[in-house]
């Protein structure tokens, strides 16, 4: 590291730049509810905020409370989220509003210390609604964050090392607002959390605007691109699986729930076979000889590419598995459907919203 984090006078910037220029129309800014901050720093993690702004929307209309979560179903809270992917996201977020009623009786915990014993709250998003909600004086490191901060302070130690990370979180706590000055950590954490969204962006940042570009090592240097620097990366796999398609003629699918662990977790789904043999040895001798292979398609995952082979078929309407049933399509629509499901189907309806 090449700058002293603690002689830069960079909060009392970030502070200043953020009333002037930072992002304040947002409907999760400006409260002090932390079930929207929650909700917002949730879905807000790997999505854009343009998607997420309807969701949010939609999600506080059918759940306006942490309560109100916590008694939906999981089926409703999936199918609510469906199209925002990473599904352990809303798995987890139902898990936290139960938790949050069960053992705090409603109300979300004020320190960031207890927010992050609840499923879903890693440290980041903990510190977040601490500060947002309660003014703790509490750093935050979300990707956005770590690359500002790796920047300004030319960090160059591996992310992908927890001791180096660890020394990040120090800085970052070493860069917070005085303590006395408590009333400035909200309005900090929104400022770094603004300058990594629109100023400090992974490929070309705005050096020339950025508010903190004087005390930036990262831009002396010339290269920002550099930071952050994370050297290991996750090893890419391939899987192939077989989607039973069947329609009982009466525009009817068959979906069936996945099981809780595993891939698409707890979501309704095609049923899914390891090979072809497997998906044809479960039909009757006229489903089978009914049977059409569709075009293959890739669907990419995180760390995965998965080869799906749907095969269509055609059935009398039989029950095909204990875990699922037959659906129209004005019922699987509000289901939570993994993303290439959906397009599937739709490609069968057209008139249908993919999305
Ligand atoms: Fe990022 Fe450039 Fe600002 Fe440094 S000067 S923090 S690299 S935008």
């Amino acid at each position: 590291m090449k700058a002293e984090p603690a002689t830069l006078g960079f909060a009392a910037q970030v502070v200043a730049w953020q009333k002037t220029h930072g992002r304040s129309e947002l409907p999760w800014q400006n409260t002090r509810d932390p079930y929207r901050v929650w909700l917002s720093e949730v879905m807000l993690q790997q999505t854009q905020v343009s998607t997420v702004l309807g969701y949010f929307a939609r999600f506080l209309e059918r759940f306006p409370d942490v309560a109100a979560l916590a008694a939906g179903s999981e089926d409703e809270v999936f199918g609510l989220w469906s199209g925002l992917g990473y599904y352990s996201r809303a798995r987890n977020m139902h898990r936290c509003a139960q938790e949050v009623v069960a053992r705090f009786g409603g109300a979300f915990p004020r320190s960031a210390a207890e927010l992050a014993t609840l499923p879903g709250i890693g440290r980041s998003t903990a510190s977040a609604i601490a500060a947002f909600c309660f003014g703790e004086r509490v750093a935050i490191l979300d990707g956005n964050v770590k690359r500002v901060l790796t920047r300004l302070l030319g960090f160059d130690g591996d992310l992908s090392s927890g001791a180096q990370e660890r020394a990040l979180w120090d800085i970052a706590t070493q860069l917070l607002p005085p303590a006395d000055q408590p009333a400035d950590i909200a309005r900090y954490t929104q400022g770094v959390m603004d300058l990594g969204a629109t100023v400090c962006l992974p490929r070309r940042p705005s050096c020339m605007i950025c508010p903190v570009g004087a005390l930036c090592v990262a831009r002396r240097e010339g290269e920002p691109e550099r930071y952050p620097v994370k050297t290991r990366k996750l090893r890419r796999t391939a899987q192939s699986l077989w989607m039973l398609q069947a329609d009982d003629g009466a525009d009817r699918v068959w979906l069936e729930k996945r099981p809780a662990r595993g891939i698409w977790a707890g979501l309704y789904s095609l049923p899914v076979f390891e090979s072809r043999e497997a998906l044809l040895a479960a039909l009757s001798p006229a489903e089978r000889a009914s049977a059409i292979d569709a075009p293959a398609f890739l669907h990419v995952l995180t760390h995965k590419d998965l080869h799906l082979h749907p095969v269509r078929i055609a059935s009398d309407g039989r029950s095909l598995g204990d875990t699922g049933a037959w659906f129209a399509a004005a019922s699987w629509t509000a289901l939570g459907l993994p993303a290439p499901v959906r397009k599937l189907l739709a490609q069968q309806q057209p008139a249908l919203d993919a999305s």
